[in-house]
């Protein structure tokens, strides 16, 4: 048997009418990871999902699930389970019978039915709701009897698209981390659409970054966020300062990217053999790493960047300080930081200022 739960290869989807909606899409999932898809408004996550689901023809490519082909099968011979963002609950019916439902077409014997439903009335605590009916519940409670209708047909593989899209935000956070523990217990294969970045860090295992149909990168959060591998992740995920030029220098596995108004900063860790001296490039940075320091308070070195900036604008929202400086004509950086951080330090408009960073935090993205 394959190791993989799920495997994508050369994925691709054309609706009737011509729209190219997801294109070489290539994934290998391990059992028991939480893949999250995210990415702008019509990328093609939820095609993807209903791909997987067979609620959509496939138009090339494989998919296969623990090993066997699936490409061709239909959605109720697949071992997956769907949860939708509008839950699809059956308002005519109570909790109870709601969770049933699916195992009785399935023509489970009574007896089976009821010990699975019981079981996971248990795991998800709607005891108190069993006998109540769509109206009658709260939102958490509704997106816990939609979990749960998809749970009890014991699924090897869970899909859900954006199931915490109508809840509020405090809520969502907690329903966020019981999702995870609940995933984590069950051990089950869970593959999580959403279009709000921070959820699918938080979330995943594992993060699929989709632009415009296609794979833009696979990583686990930390890497994504620290290591985006193209323009697009840079700008999409995180909070990045982005200084863009052209490389200057690539040699002994560090970059030198210079800015158009001749800024030149260093990165380490580059493949040199990925692209030449003139290149288009970037230079990525996480916000949290760039430090605000008085101006010439520290000399810098190989290992650390140093880049000055005439202070435009100081915001302050709360404890979070956003600081406009300006670099040259080419650059811009607006900085997020916190009052702590700044504190006598003389931030203030007119001021110059340098911004401090370890060399090793960036990553240099080719392209524009
Ligand atoms: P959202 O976050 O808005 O749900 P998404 O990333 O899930 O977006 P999809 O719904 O998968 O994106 O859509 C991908 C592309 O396919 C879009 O261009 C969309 O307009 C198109 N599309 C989706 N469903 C159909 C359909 N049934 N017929 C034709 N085109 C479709």
């Amino acid at each position: 048997m394959s190791q993989f739960d799920l495997e994508l290869a050369k994925i691709q989807k054309i609706y009737p009418g011509g729209t190219l909606a997801v294109e070489g899409f290539d994934l290998r999932v391990e059992k028991g990871e939480f893949i999250s898809f995210v990415g702008p408004s019509g990328c093609g996550k939820t095609t993807t999902l209903r791909m997987i689901a067979g609620l959509e023809s496939i138009t090339s490519g494989d998919l296969l699930i623990r090993g066997r082909n699936f490409t061709n099968i239909p959605a109720e011979q697949r071992p997956t389970a769907t949860i939708f963002q509008n839950y699809a609950i059956f308002p005519h019916m109570t909790v109870y019978q709601n969770l049933a439902f699916g195992l009785e077409v399935r023509g489970l014997p009574a007896s089976e039915i009821k010990s699975r439903v019981d079981a996971i009335i248990d795991t998800l605590e709607l005891g108190d709701v069993a006998s109540a009916r769509e109206a009658a519940l709260s939102g958490g409670q509704k997106q816990r009897v939609a979990l749960a209708r998809g749970l009890v047909t014991k699924p090897e593989i869970l899909l859900l698209d954006e199931p915490l899209g109508a809840l509020d935000a405090n809520l969502r956070k907690s329903i966020q981390e019981e999702l995870k523990i609940l995933q984590r217990d069950l051990g089950i294969t869970f593959v999580f659409v959403t279009h709000a970045q921070s959820e699918a860090l938080a979330m995943g295992d594992r993060v699929v970054v989709m632009n415009a149909g296609r794979v833009e990168q696979i990583s686990d959060p930390f890497e994504l966020y620290t290591r985006p591998q193209s323009g697009f992740v840079a700008r999409f995920i995180g909070r990045n300062k982005i200084i863009s030029g052209q490389l200057a220098q690539v040699s002994d596995g560090r970059a030198q990217v210079q800015t158009n108004a001749g800024l030149l900063v260093g990165v380490p860790g580059f493949d040199t053999s990925q692209a030449s001296v003139d290149a288009e490039a970037m230079v990525v940075t996480p916000s949290e790493y760039v430090e605000l320091m008085p101006h010439g308070s520290d000399k810098g070195d190989a290992e650390t960047n140093l880049v000055s900036g005439t202070v435009q604008s100081v915001d302050q929202v709360g404890q979070v300080v956003y600081v406009n400086l300006h670099v040259d004509d080419a650059l811009e950086v607006r900085l997020e930081t916190h009052r702590e951080m700044i504190a006598d330090k003389g931030v203030e408009p007119g001021t110059v200022m340098d911004m401090r960073w370890k060399a090793e935090r960036s990553t240099v993205v080719l392209g524009a």
